[in-house]
């Protein structure tokens, strides 16, 4: 009996997947290429004005928030 090559390994290692493999090795420059949109850019952190705490930017706490409201503080909010 002849068995494909794929139904002999399977026969061989029950529970194993067959996967797609890559037919040629990418070169440096396209790995390059590939990699050139990974990047990850750092968060901006800036600090709230009410409780010091380091926060990101153009975000509010809500506690502060709720709080500056309470206190009704005249003019612009610290934020
Ligand atoms: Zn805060």
């Amino acid at each position: 009996m002849v068995l494909s090559s794929v139904t002999a390994y399977s026969a061989l290692m029950p529970g194993d997947v067959d996967v797609a493999v890559p037919k040629r090795r990418k070169s440096v420059s396209a790995k390059g290429k590939r990699r050139s949109h990974d990047a990850l850019t750092p968060i901006n952190l800036t600090i709230c004005p009410m409780c010091k705490q380091s926060v990101p930017t153009h975000r509010v706490h809500a506690e502060c928030l709720a709080e500056h409201m309470k206190s009704g503080a005249p003019g612009r909010m610290p934020f």
